[in-house]
């Protein structure tokens, strides 16, 4: 069975002093044999202290991006290592605000090119992928996902993707305060583990944890968790206090009946 697995994007959000205050309300209440993985992927200049700060628990440490090269001249960015180096085991790659809001945004090949480096390094990835407004109102959200997936994924070999996670986050559920429902996001995550099937093999596709993500809540994490190609969530802004994404850990062990 797929042990859930529910991480907390912090995005650019926390000083250091509020990021410690959650940290240690979170070690306060998570117990040691809480049947959910839990990470934690703060901003880049936080992963060293809240390493420090998560030690000795079950919180995983996990970045928000990274840069596929090795080293170099490439100002602002860090390295696969350099996320080693400040005890990371998951790096969030392809996320929505990557792909659409900063810069000119990360495309398929290169998101391809960091999922490619994170794992070389020992990274896991959590790839996310999802569809905008548009183009679920344009019926193509099967053709987007499967574009992405492949983009993605293209040339990772079976066991490597096995170990992955995916993230499935519409782009239109992000932030916004709507949720996709829990048969529309069980539809869209069916979709990826059936063209894991087809790229990879059965086995493959369900060996990979597919978190939902998009505007999840301590009231609707019971009900999307329900879902049998769920398997955690990737969240936001209820990441950002103790209540309500402990809220939503808990929401997670009763829909997946821990
Ligand atoms: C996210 O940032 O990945 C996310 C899902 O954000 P939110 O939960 O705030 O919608």
């Amino acid at each position: 069975m797929r042990r859930p697995f529910v991480a907390g994007n912090w995005k650019m959000y926390k000083t250091l002093q509020t990021a410690r205050e959650l940290v240690d309300a979170l070690r306060e209440r998570l117990t040691e044999d809480c049947p959910v993985e839990v990470a934690i992927c703060p901003p880049a200049p936080y992963l060293l202290p809240m390493q420090r700060a998560v030690d000795g628990t079950q919180i995983r440490l996990g970045a928000q991006n990274m840069w596929h090269e090795k080293e170099g001249a490439f100002t602002g960015e860090v390295s696969p290592q350099m996320l080693l180096d400040c005890g990371c085991t998951y790096v969030i790659l392809g996320h929505s605000e990557r792909r659409h809001t900063i810069g000119k945004g990360e495309d398929d090949a290169l998101i391809n090119k960091k999922v490619h480096a994170a794992i070389e390094a020992g990274l896991t990835p959590i790839l996310c992928i999802g569809e905008k407004i548009d183009q679920r109102e344009a019926g193509k959200t099967e053709s987007v996902l499967t574009e992405q997936i492949k983009g993605g994924l293209a040339g990772v070999p079976a066991d490597k993707v096995a170990a992955s996670v995916i993230a499935y986050e519409p782009v239109w559920a992000i932030g916004t305060g709507l949720t996709a429902t829990p048969a529309q996001a069980q539809e869209a995550h069916a979709h990826v583990r059936a063209v894991l099937a087809q790229m990879y093999d059965e086995p493959t596709a369900q060996a990979v944890r597919i978190q939902y993500g998009g505007s999840v809540k301590p009231g609707n994490a019971e009900e999307l968790m329900t879902q049998p190609d769920l398997d955690g969530g990737l969240i936001g802004g209820a990441s950002l206090k103790a209540d309500d994404f402990m809220g939503i850990i808990k929401g997670t062990i009763q829909g997946k009946k821990l």
